[in-house]
């Protein structure tokens, strides 16, 4: 029976940056992974939707400039751009595993299961720790309807041999919105179908409605407030229905949320609780057993579930697990919906400012006759800016092309409480997104 310092269980973002934290202290450590070693981002998250949305970016700025100089959109071809996503992800798996290797940290490819608080038990092999570290992240939820077995989901996407005629989606969060920009780009008909009016509720409904517009605009059809009630296989065709709704298409995508994977963990026999939004931790990242931690999506929070939350969490983990005394506290984190035109926001919740309307104020400019966006012939670009009552900035969320870039600009401009005066002090390479910064603060 092989015995360690700590176990990890999954080798994500948030395990795999704790096992190598853990070993730099000189613990003996082994990862437990049930599938592809690097887990979600780089395997079927983040890292292949940005492959394919690098097509996506070199199409659109063609056709930002049509009739300055070009005539014509370019063809996105799947097949290839799929072959290129691979040139990426098909060796994720291989190098993970030879990192960890390289560093002497022991692997075990299985499904990890407690058999009390110090043991654990992968295929047939029981392993004892004094520690643990829960990190398995979360998979796609299953729309409990009709049917439910012909939904494919963001997983199926992101490895499509080839791009149907027609696809829709049914949810309007981050994951649907993005999948719909690639799929469209990519010559498909598509759908969103959301059971209400207010897709991305986490973002800024105002630059929200502008997304939908802009999508729109590019052909993409949104069927809001109808509830999806079963889906039918119609050779070769999949017929979707609700309450005076029907579509047919020929691939249905489920992006309804995610969903914690605990199940086979056996948590019971450990003393681990959790529930439908993951495992419970206090702000040490402790579950409810003094010697078992989790971090990454699989912990129950509000923050958001992101990679580089996960990473973050994996920093302090590794030294809350050593006796750390201070509790974590989160810095600023940006969310960004990607796309031609990116949504970006970062600051108090959408949530809090909607509750308490009358403590915050707005200011939104119109961006696009500036001249860095001006030059991308970025019609769209949009900045709010969200005050306190102290007329401080609480929240800020920006729709362009290089919303992404811009707010990491203003992150750090925001953590770091800089000033007007201290933002001139910069020279900053000019024409450039960072040489606005001076204008927004
Ligand atoms: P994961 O990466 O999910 O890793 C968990 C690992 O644990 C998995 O490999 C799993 O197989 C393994 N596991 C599960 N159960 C067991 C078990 N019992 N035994 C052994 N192993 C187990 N985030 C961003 O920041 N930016 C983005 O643009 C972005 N885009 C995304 C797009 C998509 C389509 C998806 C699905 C996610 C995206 N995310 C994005 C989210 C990001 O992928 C996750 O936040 C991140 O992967 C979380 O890391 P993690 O280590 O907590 O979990």
């Amino acid at each position: 029976m092989e015995k360690y310092d700590v176990i990890v269980i999954g080798s994500g973002p948030a395990g795999n940056a704790a096992a190598y934290g853990f070993k730099d202290q000189g613990k003996n450590v082994a990862v437990i992974e049930s599938d592809l070693w690097g887990g979600t981002c780089p395997n079927r998250g983040c890292d292949p939707k940005k492959m394919l949305m690098s097509g996506v970016e070199a199409q659109k700025r063609i056709e930002t400039m049509i009739g300055n100089g070009f005539e014509q959109t370019p063809r996105i071809i799947w097949e290839d751009l799929m072959t290129f996503k691979r040139s990426y992800t098909d060796s994720v798996p291989q190098n993970t595993k030879e990192g960890l290797d390289s560093v002497g940290i022991d692997r075990y490819q299985g499904q990890a299961s407690f058999i009390d608080v110090n043991q654990i038990i992968v295929n047939d092999e029981v392993l004892t720790s004094n520690q643990f570290l829960i990190a398995t992240g979360q998979r796609p939820a299953v729309l409990p309807i009709e049917g439910q077995d012909l939904l494919q989901s963001s997983t199926d996407f992101l490895s499509l041999e080839h791009l149907p005629k027609k696809i829709t989606f049914i949810g309007a969060g981050y994951i649907a919105f993005e999948l719909a920009v690639i799929a469209s780009a990519a010559g498909s008909e598509v759908h969103i179908i959301h059971h209400n009016d207010r897709p991305l509720k986490e973002f800024d409904q105002d630059l929200v409605a502008d997304l939908v517009e802009h999508m729109k605009e590019d052909g993409i059809q949104f069927h809001f407030n109808v509830d999806t009630k079963a889906v039918e296989l119609m050779h070769p065709q999949y017929r979707i229905t609700g309450e005076n709704f029907e579509l047919i298409t020929d691939m249905v995508f489920g992006a309804t949320g995610r969903i914690p994977n605990v199940e086979g963990l056996n948590l019971e026999k450990a003393g681990v609780a959790y529930d439908k939004r993951g495992i419970k931790v206090d702000d040490h990242l402790r579950t409810t057993q003094h010697n078992i931690f989790a971090c990454g999506d699989i912990v129950a929070k509000s923050q958001p579930k992101l990679t580089p939350v996960a990473g973050f969490e994996a920093g302090y983990v590794v030294k809350a697990m050593a006796g750390k005394e201070e509790a974590i506290e989160y810095p600023l984190i940006p969310t960004i919906v990607f796309g031609d035109q990116r949504l970006a926001r970062l600051g108090v919740s959408e949530k809090e400012l909607s509750t308490h309307p009358e403590k915050y104020h707005s200011q939104t400019m119109d961006l696009s006759s500036w001249y860095t966006y001006h030059r991308i012939n970025d019609k769209g670009a949009k900045i709010k800016f969200v005050y306190d009552e102290e007329d401080k900035i609480a929240a800020i969320s920006c729709l362009s092309q290089l919303a992404d870039e811009v707010i990491n600009y203003l992150l750090i401009a925001l953590t770091k409480k800089m000033t007007h005066e201290e933002i001139e002090k910069f020279i900053f390479a000019y024409p450039s997104p960072a040489s606005d910064l001076s204008y927004f603060i």
